[in-house]
Order: C-alpha cells, then structure tokens, then sequence
C-alpha cells in the first residue's frame, strides 16, 4: 500500500500544480517555449529581428465573449527603448504585454515586429526573440539551476552562473546549502521576493532576447532587495526592446516612453516631464496624487 501511495501522491501533486498554473496562465508564461495549442499558419515565415521595434495598430481584444478588454490600442516601442505602460488596475496592461507572444491573438488589428506581422510567423521564432519577467515570478520543483535553465534549455552552467551574475543572484544562491543544486519550490528551500525576482531575472537574461516584456512587481521588497531587483532589472533592460508595466516612479521616470491606459485606450502618450506638465492630463493628475518621499507607488 505504502508502495503505491507514493507515486500517486507525486501525481496528485504534479496535478495540483497543474491546475494552479492554468488559473495562474500568467506565471507559466515565463517558460515561453512550452508547447503551444495554437498552430502555425499555414506558410508562417521565421521572424527576423534587426532593431526589434514593436508596432500596436488598431488593437482590439476581448477575452472570450466577455466584454472588449482593448478598444483600439495604437503605440510603437522603439527598438532598444523602454516603453512604459501605466494606468489604474484593470486598464488593460498586462492583456496587451500577453499580445506580443500570441499567448493570445487581437481580434482585430495588428502587431507588427521590425514590420513583420506576428500573425504571420511561426510561433516559436517569435518567442525565442521575447523573454518575459511577470510580476510574481514562478519557481518550479527543481534545483536553482535548473529554475534558471527554463529560460534557455541549452544554456550551458557557465551561461547559467553569469545570468545569475548579472542579476545579483549569484552571491545569495552560492549561500543556499547546496548551491545553485539546491532544490526549490514546494518542496525546496524558501526564498525571499525578492531573491525569487532575481531568479526570474536570471531566467530572462539566460535567454538574451532582444524584447523584454516586464510587469513590474507591485509587492513591497526590502531595501535591500529592492535595490538588487533593481540594479538587475537595469541589466537586464540595457540594449533590449522593452515593454515594462510601471508602478514605481524611479522606472517610470527612466522611461524613453510613457503609455497611459484608462479602461482598454490609450489616454496620453509622452515622455514624464511632458505629460506631467499636461494641464489636466490623466498622468498629471496621477502625478500629484503621488506621495511624498518613502512610497515609491504610483499606480
Ligand atoms: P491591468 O494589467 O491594467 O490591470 P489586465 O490586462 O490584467 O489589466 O485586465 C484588463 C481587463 O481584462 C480586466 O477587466 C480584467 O478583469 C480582464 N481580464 C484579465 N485577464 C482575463 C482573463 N484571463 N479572462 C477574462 N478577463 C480577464
Ligand atoms: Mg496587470
């Protein structure tokens, strides 16, 4: 009896936390060369990417048959640039960073990379260009390599340890009792936010994409961690097209571009200091709403 019960507790268990990452699509979305339900088109071309620009032409989305969640999204994020997306809870933020690696498609409209419409190309030299940070990063069973490793299966462990490097994640993972072999997850060690974000981190750069999508975490880190998940986020952002969902005023501020969503639009488009001077912009007033010194939030 003990025999048997063993492995159908680990299946019972693989099930449970299958089912978690379907309600939570958004975290497996990290692991963008999982297998995809969606075929091809027919005669889908391989994506080429030169500056990796990024193009929104009349986007329009609903999930299901709920109601329009996008109502016509039109902006361009500049190749190397980062392109801030900012708006209240529900505006549409993270449905349209979801667009760009079809983990959903537009029902009407377009989005264009380097001028090739992502619709038109093969789904896998699609996300092989993207890597993508959610906002509570996931961590599987498995050791810390391989949690890193998801983002480039073939990465080497030298490729590994300099990811991890880069987003200071190196020192703290050489402290855990057995290094980066050391078992994470349900049954692993526990890490802190913030060490999880730099893994997430790792796992992004490993995969040296020229698009980063990024849904800046709202959670409050310790300052410690804040400043690490920081300095790697900036790693990780240098030279890289970047779409960032922005809660924090210090990125948003960095932005080479500021989106402002309201309920499924585009409301204002600027840089910080032109939309803050916006008399009566959505951004300027959200601006002010701002606090003072000690909390970085702004949405
Ligand atoms: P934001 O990131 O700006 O907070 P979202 O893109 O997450 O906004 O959500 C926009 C709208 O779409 C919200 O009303 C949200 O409830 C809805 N929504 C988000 N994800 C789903 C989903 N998987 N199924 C149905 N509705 C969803
Ligand atoms: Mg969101």
């Amino acid at each position: 009896l003990l025999m048997a019960y063993e492995p159908a507790k680990r299946l019972a268990k693989l099930q449970v936390q299958m089912e978690r990452a379907v309600v939570n699509a958004r975290m497996i979305y990290e692991i963008l060369d999982m297998e995809s339900p969606q075929r091809d088109r027919r005669g889908a071309t391989e994506l080429q990417v030169g500056e990796a620009r990024i193009e929104f032409r009349g986007v329009k989305f609903a999930y299901g048959s709920n109601e329009p969640v996008l109502k016509g999204i039109d902006f361009v994020a500049e190749g190397g640039k980062t392109t801030a997306l900012v708006g209240p809870s529900g505006a549409g933020k993270s449905t349209v960073i979801t667009l760009v690696p079809r983990f959903y498609d537009p029902a009407e409209g377009e989005i264009l990379i380097d001028g090739q419409n992502i619709a038109s190309v093969t789904k896998a030299s699609l996300r092989r260009h993207i890597a993508y940070v959610s906002q509570q990063p996931y961590l599987f069973e498995g050791t810390i390599r391989d949690n890193i490793r998801y983002g480039r299966p073939d990465a080497t462990n030298a490729e590994i340890e300099e990811a991890a490097r880069l987003a200071y994640a190196h020192d703290f993972i050489l402290a855990q009792p057995m290094g980066y072999d050391t078992p994470v997850g349900e049954n692993g060690v526990t890490l802190s936010g913030g060490q999880r974000q730099r893994l997430s981190i790792a796992r992004a750069l490993v995969r040296n994409a020229p698009i980063l999508l990024l849904d800046e975490a709202t959670s409050a880190l310790d300052t410690e961690s804040e400043a690490a998940v920081q300095k790697a986020l900036d790693e990780a952002m240098t030279g890289r097209t970047v779409i960032v969902i922005a809660h924090r005023l210090s990125t948003i501020i960095k932005a080479d571009k500021i989106i402002v969503m309201q309920s499924g639009t585009i409301a204002e488009e600027g840089t910080h200091q032109s939309l803050a001077q916006r008399p009566n912009g959505l951004y300027a007033r959200l601006n002010q709403l701002q606090p003072g010194s000690g909390n970085n939030e702004f949405f």
